[in-house]
């Protein structure tokens, strides 16, 4: 038998190893010259765009929306397929959450949905790249330009994906990233977040620790209220690390799910009833390679017996408008039907930088057995 092969698993080398150790016995653990460096990396790759570091990509979100002064009485649109934290984040800063059903084929927000979706009330979309995928950027400012709303990215799963040749997060409003231990990158548990400008950056520092201002060499001020969301030293030198492979990271994912595909073959979609990621070798970092699995399996029973053959498969993500807290807002079934069918069949096939070809095809074996019988 084969061993495991887990959905995800980060891969940290031994010079990120040995540089997280120094900074342990270096006597500053916490924020400091690390982070400060890891910010000047990633504004590099950013095109220079102001960038601050914090400790996971759900507060980054939070903030923006704090900066962007969006509160009680303002709505915000976003997609039902997310991790839950791109809806809580609304709910945190006190805003009305507003969905709009997804596109099928991409799984991203459907943006003739978003349009139909605004209000007088609407102050934000946020849309998230899932499994990496942008969204059309270009339609996505467009509206945003012609209703006056702000754009907050959850660009969460899609560092070292592009748009027309540009990284997402070089262009745009906000764009926030994680770096949470299955993400591209990782910095154990961390986040960053693009802004405008120097204004927004330094509202940025000081929600992120208590408000606080430095004024003097000796004084600090309070003038908002912030709280504690500060990256350490050790996570950016995980992080420094990391970015290091980021190119070599994006090409590796690329060349498996190009391995996915040739080994799926063109016919695989008629004979299973599965429906694949769109084909996209451009823009996309492949975070996740996704499956939409046909009605008659369910996806409990397809995980249990993909268990059999050693693998693991994770799923990304259950409707969010479906979960207790937000059904007691007034969202319920039928409400968003793309969502709610893909969010019920949805997988996600094992998919890291470490994973190699053989791993691709066994992964195929396999699902073409349980799906269909024996796989030719
Ligand atoms: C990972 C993720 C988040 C949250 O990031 P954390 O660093 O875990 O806070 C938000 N949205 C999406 C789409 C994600 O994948």
């Amino acid at each position: 038998m084969n061993a495991f092969l887990p959905f995800s698993r980060p891969t940290i080398d031994e010079a990120t190893i040995a540089a997280v150790g120094e900074v342990l016995g270096s006597g500053w653990i916490t924020s400091g010259p690390k982070v400060l460096e890891f910010e000047k990396v990633l504004s590099e790759y950013f095109g220079g765009r102001q960038v601050r570091t914090f400790n996971s990509g759900t507060c980054t979100m939070e903030i923006a929306l704090r900066i962007a002064g969006i509160g009680v009485g303002d709505e915000v649109i976003t997609t039902p397929i997310s991790w839950v934290a791109t809806a809580n984040v609304i709910l945190e800063v006190g805003a009305t959450p507003v969905f709009a059903d997804i596109d099928p084929v991409t799984r991203n927000i459907d943006l003739d949905k978003v349009e139909a979706a605004i209000t007088a009330r609407t102050k934000a979309v946020i849309p998230v790249y899932l499994a990496g995928k942008p969204v059309d950027m270009d339609r996505l400012y467009a509206i945003a330009d012609k209703y006056n709303l702000r754009v907050i990215e959850d660009a969460a799963q899609a560092i070292g994906s592009t748009w027309k040749g540009k990284p997402i997060g070089s262009f745009g409003d906000f764009v926030s990233f994680s770096f949470q231990a299955n993400k591209n990158i990782t910095t154990s548990e961390g986040g960053c977040l693009v802004l405008n400008d120097e204004i927004e950056a330094i509202f940025a520092e000081k929600y992120r620790l208590q408000g606080v201002t430095r004024s003097g060499w000796d004084g600090i001020e309070v003038d908002v209220l912030g709280g504690k969301f500060n990256m350490t030293d050790v996570a950016a030198a995980i992080g420094l690390g990391q970015f290091a492979k980021l190119d070599a990271i994006t090409a590796q994912r690329r060349k498996l799910a190009r391995h996915y595909f040739a080994t799926l073959g063109k016919d695989f979609e008629q004979r299973t009833g599965a429906q694949l990621p769109p084909e996209d070798y451009e823009n996309t970092n492949w975070h996740l390679f996704q499956v939409v699995l046909p009605d008659r399996i369910t996806r409990p029973e397809f995980m249990e017996k993909m268990k059999v053959h050693n693998i693991g498969v994770g799923f990304h993500y259950a409707p969010i408008h479906l979960f207790k807290l937000y059904r007691e807002r007034g969202f319920t079934e039928g409400m968003f039907p793309v969502a709610e069918r893909v969010g019920r069949q949805i997988v996600s096939l094992p998919m890291f930088y470490a994973m190699n070809e053989a791993d691709v095809e066994r992964t195929c074996m396999a699902m073409c057995d349980v799906l269909n019988g024996p796989s030719n």
